[in-house]
């Protein structure tokens, strides 16, 4: 058993958070166990008991909104109200999925077709029994919540290896479950670095719900692969950003800016291209540093954003900068300078080259390219050249949804920016090197659970075939059958 520990601390002060074990592959072992019992428990209690259950312990997480958004801040160095944002919209997705978890998953009669109309057919959804829940440092609550709610609600219980950057957020949500139901543990937390998320792929969990970097989802399918285990692959995006000549500009400024550079851009969803239309580029631009310009970052109430989380993600936010700059780029806001560890302020650079690593990479940080385009066409064959699909926005008073219907991604928000996240009936995840799977609406309850399809006798058939005694007599009358139904 290990006893080697590490910390978490808050990315700007330093200030030491909590101290955290290194959970080793024999502890995985065994948690994974005792999470397999807790799923048999789960099963057995019934839809509705556990819908109950989650909605109490949704109720609890609402109570104590305050304290684990203190937390979240702690641990990402966002500004507390940012943090209540995240709670909030982890909330909506638990309820949602504990109300809805019976109604999508609870039986489905098929139509057995006219030559098997003597059989009666459902398909049952049924829980993989435990999920591996690993998680990434960026919205420590919402994110894994989207695999952890709706795994929950689907009759599995989880093991979640959270970043180790946010070790504290993960064992207070484990913690504030065991309130509610004390019987089991339903949602159990392993602490530590890569080599704890390896073991728990390496376990006898049902499937894994991955959140995190493409480079860290490929290890994950290869050790997944070594036993053909299921899994969900949430990664990065490069989001494009459309904005046509009919957009309310300084609405599409205002809300792009903020996808951009709210929680320090460090969403998977963040703005990262902006594609605009040429005769209202300028004004777009002029726009979006008067909104950029308002911003600044820091540690406290007021601070627009915070910290880089992830102290080295700041070299990569560098690089994206200075390649734009070197290859080109024209520098509309800030510049190399605002790096100021552990800060990034604002960042615009325009009329971008599309093969500049701050193109074609994830930058995860406050900074936004905004190339001009001569159409909407063109617009659209930029942002699909991405090798990543995660989600965009479209920005045009009338043609909004005809431009979204063009683009090759998992999600689109018109006129609005990360509107599918906070909109729990819909799927969420993304194509290409975003990853694969779906979290959230029923598609995400779906993802939870594998198809058993029944069949069962309900009388005597007029015609058997199933059998060594089939006559001729059967046969003819099969060929002839066949024939009717789908020989024309
Ligand atoms: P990683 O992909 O490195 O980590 C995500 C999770 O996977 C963490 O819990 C991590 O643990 C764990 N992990 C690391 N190695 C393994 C492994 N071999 N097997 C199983 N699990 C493993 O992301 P980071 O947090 O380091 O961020 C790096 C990049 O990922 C960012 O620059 C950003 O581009 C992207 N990212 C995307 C997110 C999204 O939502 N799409 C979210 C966060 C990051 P540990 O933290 O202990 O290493």
């Amino acid at each position: 058993m290990s006893t080697e520990t590490f910390v978490s601390s808050h990315p700007a002060t330093g200030h030491e958070v909590g101290r955290f074990p290194i959970t080793d592959s024999e502890q995985v072992e065994r948690t994974v166990e005792s999470a397999a019992n807790a799923a048999i428990w789960w099963q057995a209690l019934g839809w509705k008991a556990r819908e109950s259950k989650l909605l109490a312990w949704n109720a609890l997480l609402t109570q104590r909104i305050d304290e684990i958004s203190e937390l979240i801040s702690n641990e990402t160095g966002k500004p507390v109200s940012d943090a209540r944002l995240e709670a909030t919209l982890a909330i909506g997705h638990l309820s949602w999925a504990a109300k809805h978890a019976h109604k999508v998953l609870g039986g489905d009669a098929r139509p057995p077709g006219l030559l098997m109309a003597n059989m009666g057919a459902r398909v049952d959804r049924v829980p993989f029994g435990v999920i591996g829940v690993i998680g990434p440092w960026n919205y420590p609550l919402f994110t894994p919540m989207g695999s952890i709610a709706y795994a929950l609600a689907a009759g599995n219980a989880v093991v979640f290896k959270p970043s180790e950057y946010t070790p504290a957020v993960a064992l207070y949500l484990s913690s504030t479950l065991s309130e509610i139901v004390p019987e089991v543990p339903l949602l159990q937390v392993i602490t530590g670095h890569g080599a704890t998320g390896q073991a728990l792929c390496r376990s006898k969990v049902g499937k894994i719900a991955f959140t995190g970097s493409t480079a860290t989802a490929k290890k994950v399918a290869a050790v997944c692969a070594e036993s053909l285990k299921p899994m969900i692959a949430e990664c990065g995006g490069k989001d494009a950003v459309i904005v046509a000549s009919d957009a309310n500009l300084a609405l599409a400024a205002e809300q792009t800016v903020w996808a951009a550079m709210s929680n320090a851009g460090q969403s998977c969803i963040a703005a990262e291209r902006v594609y605009v239309e040429r005769s209202v580029a300028a004004e777009f631009i002029r726009l979006s540093s008067q909104v950029a310009e308002t911003l600044k970052p820091g540690s406290d109430a007021k601070s627009s954003y915070g910290a880089a989380t992830m102290a080295s993600q700041i070299d990569i936010v560098e690089a994206h900068i200075k390649d734009a700059i070197t290859r080109g780029g024209r520098l509309v806001m800030g510049g190399e300078e605002s790096v100021q560890r552990p800060y990034v302020y604002p960042v615009i650079i325009a009329d971008v080259p599309e093969d500049s690593i701050a193109m074609t990479e994830e930058t995860f940080g406050p900074t936004i390219c905004i190339n001009t385009v001569d159409s909407i066409d063109e617009a659209i064959r930029l942002s699909n050249e991405s090798r990543y699909g995660l989600g965009a926005s479209v920005w045009s008073k009338h043609h909004g949804d005809e431009i979204a219907s063009k683009l090759h991604c998992g999600m689109v928000s018109v006129n609005s920016t990360f509107a599918f996240t906070a909109v729990a009936s819909v799927p969420f995840g993304g194509v290409g090197d975003s990853g694969y799977g779906r979290i959230h609406g029923p598609e995400g309850l779906l993802e939870f659970t594998f198809a058993r399809s029944v069949v069962s006798r309900r009388f005597k058939p007029p015609l058997s075939f199933t059998t060594f005694k089939r006559t001729a007599k059967t046969d003819s009358t099969i060929k002839r059958l066949v024939k009717i139904l789908h020989g024309r």
